[in-house]
């Protein structure tokens, strides 16, 4: 028998074809009048989010940035006081949405939400931001969008290498929430119907990117995987990858790529049962191997080498990622860490080791 303790964050979800056309009636529908809509430099969408707002919009910020440099926010948050605007809306991936929760947490003001990768934050009450070169978290009710407009005809365009990397990323998500301390029978459901529309999706995006019947599949999954680390505590894996973003600058969703197969195969012992229920969801015999397999099938990323991670930085990342405490299924400490980042550094192929086995330097 399990005990847990279930948190279910409110949203509104908007999902379909065209749904970015409803932003104005949102934003209208939360008394908005003066919006400034947040994006990365390449302002993709945003000219079609300014006609959807119409005369609602009134200025807009391109200068997000992955990890959320604080420094960043204060600049946007500039533009939201000279603007005196009452509502945010983000365009792009968790990087934009990053921008949106952080301005949102020092404003008030509220969030709409259009994803364009398969992130997951939107759908999360956690901000992660970077300052002095550490990252730091922070979770409050506050931070949560407002409303999420999914709508998949922006994600056709998500280069292939970036699809897979960032469904990899939700797929992380379901995988890390099936062993938390809160798991239960809604969570477990959720996370292998993420993972059930994910994994094959993957394939299929990378053979048809356009398909808008995939695409689909994969923004909902990543809605369903976003639940789930709405609801959940990361373990390990997670810890991992915010300590290579934060502190050695690794691409997100790229990381999340390499490590995952990795932390799978490192907890496979502790968890064996959750561990086959992957397997068997994603039709493999092997969760660890089949996933690494298939990202490698379909051009990688395979190792933290080949995303510019220094191998003489791996002592030091292992080290930060003990620092502080985090549930998970196996006990961690800083000399199997270093193990598993030199296997994930050099691109070795995942297996469930013994931890103290030493691996060849
Ligand atoms: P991202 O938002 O930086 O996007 C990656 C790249 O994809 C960018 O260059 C972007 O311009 C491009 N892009 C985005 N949508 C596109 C589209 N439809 N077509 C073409 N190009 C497109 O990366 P990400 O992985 O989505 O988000 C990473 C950030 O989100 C990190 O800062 C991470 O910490 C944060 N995050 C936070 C949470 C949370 O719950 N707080 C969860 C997941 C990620």
């Amino acid at each position: 028998m399990r005990g847990f303790v279930h948190s279910s964050t409110p949203s509104r979800v908007i999902f379909g074809a065209g749904v970015v056309d409803g932003l104005g009636a949102e934003a209208a529908r939360l008394d908005a009048r003066r919006v400034l809509v947040l994006s990365g430099p390449s302002r993709r969408s945003v000219d079609r989010i300014r006609g959807a707002l119409g005369t609602l919009f009134v200025a807009e910020f391109t200068g997000a940035r992955m990890h959320a440099p604080v420094a960043v926010t204060e600049q946007a948050l500039a533009v939201a006081r000279e603007h005196e605007v009452d509502c945010l809306v983000a365009v792009g991936g968790g990087t934009a949405t990053g921008l949106a929760k952080a301005v949102a947490a020092r404003t008030g003001l509220p969030q709409l939400i259009v994803p364009t990768t398969y992130a997951g934050s939107e759908v999360t009450s956690v901000l992660g931001e970077t300052a002095n070169g550490r990252k730091t978290t922070r979770s409050s009710p506050g931070l949560l969008p407002e409303t999420v407009l999914y709508d998949v005809d922006l994600t056709l365009g998500l280069p292939v290498d970036l699809s897979i990397a960032s469904g990899v990323n939700a797929v992380a998500h379901a995988v890390e929430a099936l062993y938390s301390p809160q798991v239960n029978a809604l969570i477990d459901a959720v996370a292998h119907a993420a993972i059930g529309l994910i994994v094959p999706a993957l394939a299929a995006v990378a053979a048809r990117p356009a398909d808008r019947s995939t695409r689909a599949d994969l923004l909902e999954g990543a809605w369903l995987a976003g639940t789930c680390l709405a609801s959940a505590d990361m373990g390990l894996h997670h810890k991992l990858c915010h300590v290579l973003g934060g502190s050695f600058g690794l691409p997100h969703a790229p990381a999340h790529t390499v490590v995952l197969p990795h932390v799978i195969a490192f907890n496979a012992h502790a968890v064996p049962d959750v561990t086959a229920g992957i397997a068997a969801t994603m039709g493999v015999p092997d969760a660890a191997a089949g996933l690494a397999e298939l990202i490698g099938t379909l051009g990688g990323p395979t190792s933290l080498r080949e995303l510019g991670m220094a191998e003489v930085d791996l002592t030091e990342a292992a080290r930060l990622a003990v620092v502080a405490p985090y549930p998970n299924p196996r006990p961690v400490d800083a000399a199997v860490l270093e193990t598993l980042l030199r296997d994930a550094w050099h691109g070795r192929t995942p297996d469930a080791r013994v931890p103290s086995s030493p691996s060849p330097r």
